[in-house]
């Protein structure tokens, strides 16, 4: 490889990845050339040829050769490898520089950019680290009409680049990175980045959000936002007088198939199992909706793959049965049946994983599913976690509303309370370690 590598990348309008993508670059400081395939086919055959017959972009090629789309990319930054790809300089194996920050945010979803905004404003000179999804859950969808203030409405990627250049404008400073692990058994608090850059902190606000589970099945990404979600609250009106189907068995599943009769022509559970997970009160609201008609439950069935296009939106699914359950495990088995089912767009409901892996060495507690348990209550310090300094906002606090306007007022409260905090405890030196000087909160 050359000392600077001839980078290109593939980019269709309307593609969040594909801005991801050219900001990790842009922050790298590499040129590198763009070809937008949008409405022009010779070009969209040429980046299918070159990225051995995949169909979507961002694809990024280094020195020819196909690094991938953004999670390939993302991924080789994680791993703190994509700088070397780049033919940027790196760490020769020596002691890591360590910077201190008197605030770190991890993620820059609509929590975290509002809590920047507010603690730049206090002078607390927050660095946001963007996690392996920049912009956070936001970011995939094309309209967001609940939040107040756009009586028309404004795209998720438009609302949350708005909101950086907001943080962005009154100092605070946003970078790539994905918190590893965070040493707390000292002041200031150690950062490691999976990159193996290292921060210590005086205060840490976690706004690391929940990542919807996925299925992993083709067509899932590709139409993600395009008539695949994970978000029936958010996207089920854009679907009106389309047949829709929800996957899950759970009271989220329930609840979506039930709220999205009010514009479905006909919804359809789809669960993999004979018997659901969801309470007693949802599966008589749901039998309710089956008895008039609205809805109709597919036990033991599930889906395979999703096809439609951007473009169009999804055309059809592809399910398998089995009287059995759990039918994509039983393919082979001639009592497994397949088909084509048409429908207009598929909400998958099968939970939410909080991001808070890189907190679980921590005193900071979570409950049995990894959310972050905070104080809560009324008054100030509601977003305080067991460990003084450590705050934490939006859906990796809250599994119940997980909403755009309440994640961003739960980054209100917790820049509220990290600046409360760094005003008033003891914080150690910046370069010395301190151990067990836990500080404190009042
Ligand atoms: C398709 C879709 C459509 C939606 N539409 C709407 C809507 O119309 N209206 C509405 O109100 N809500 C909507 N929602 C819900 C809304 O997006 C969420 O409630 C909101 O984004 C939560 O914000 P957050 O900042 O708490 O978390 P997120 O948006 O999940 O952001 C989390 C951030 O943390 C980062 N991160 C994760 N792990 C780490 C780590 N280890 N280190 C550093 N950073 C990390 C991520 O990269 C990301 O930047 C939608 C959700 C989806 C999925």
């Amino acid at each position: 490889m050359s000392e600077e590598p001839r980078v290109e990348m593939y980019t269709k309008e309307n593609c969040s990845y594909c801005e991801k993508a050219k900001d990790l670059l842009d922050e790298k400081g590499v040129e590198y050339e763009t070809y937008n395939v949008t409405g022009d086919e010779e070009l969209f055959d040429e980046m299918v040829e070159r990225a051995d017959g995949r169909k979507t972009a961002p694809e990024v090629f280094v020195d020819d050769e196909l690094v991938g789309g953004w999670d390939e990319t993302s991924a080789l930054e994680r791993d703190g490898k994509l700088d070397e790809k780049l033919g940027l300089a790196v760490a020769d194996g020596g002691e890591t520089d360590v910077e201190h920050r008197k605030l770190i945010v991890s993620g820059s979803g609509i929590a975290g950019l509002t809590a920047a905004i507010y603690s730049a404003r206090s002078n607390n000179d927050p660095l946001v680290l963007q996690g392996d999804e920049p912009g956070g859950q936001l970011t995939l969808t094309t309209d967001v009409e609940n939040y107040p203030g756009f009586p028309d409405g404004i795209s998720g990627p438009e609302l949350i680049n708005d909101m950086q250049e907001q943080a962005e404008r009154f100092g605070a400073e946003v970078k790539t990175g994905i918190i590893e692990d965070v040493d707390d058994t000292s002041r200031p608090f150690r950062v490691e980045l999976t990159n193996g850059d290292v921060y210590t902190t005086d205060a840490l606000i976690a706004a690391s959000g929940a990542s919807a589970r996925t299925l992993s099945i083709p067509g899932e990404d590709e139409l993600m936002g395009y008539g695949v979600s994970t978000c029936a609250t958010c996207d089920g009106a854009f679907f009106r007088d389309e047949e829709m189907i929800v996957i899950g068995g759970g009271d989220a599943a329930f609840e979506e198939a039930t709220f999205l009769t009010k514009f479905a022509k006909k919804v359809y559970l789809v669960h993999r199992r004979e018997e659901f997970r969801a309470e007693d009160y949802w599966q008589d609201r749901l039998q309710e909706k089956v008895d008039d008609g609205d809805i109709e439950i597919m036990k033991n069935t599930e889906v395979t793959e999703i096809r439609g296009s951007p473009e169009e939106g999804v055309d059809h699914v592809t399910l398998v049965s089995n009287p059995k359950g759990k039918p994509s495990q039983k393919l082979d088995d001639p009592e497994t049946e397949e088909s084509h089912f048409d429908v207009g767009a598929v909400f998958l409901a099968i939970g939410h994983t909080p991001n808070t892996g890189y907190l679980e060495d921590t005193a900071v507690e979570l409950d049995e599913e990894g959310y972050i348990r905070t104080e809560g209550g009324k008054g100030g310090g509601q977003t305080k976690t067991d460990v003084p300094g450590i705050f934490g906002a939006g859906d990796v606090v809250d599994f119940h509303y997980q909403q755009a306007v309440t994640a961003a007022g739960m980054g209100c409260k917790a820049a509220l309370d990290a600046d409360d905090y760094l005003e008033t405890a003891e914080l150690g030196e910046a370069s010395a370690v301190h151990e067990g000087a836990a500080a404190s909160d009042d």
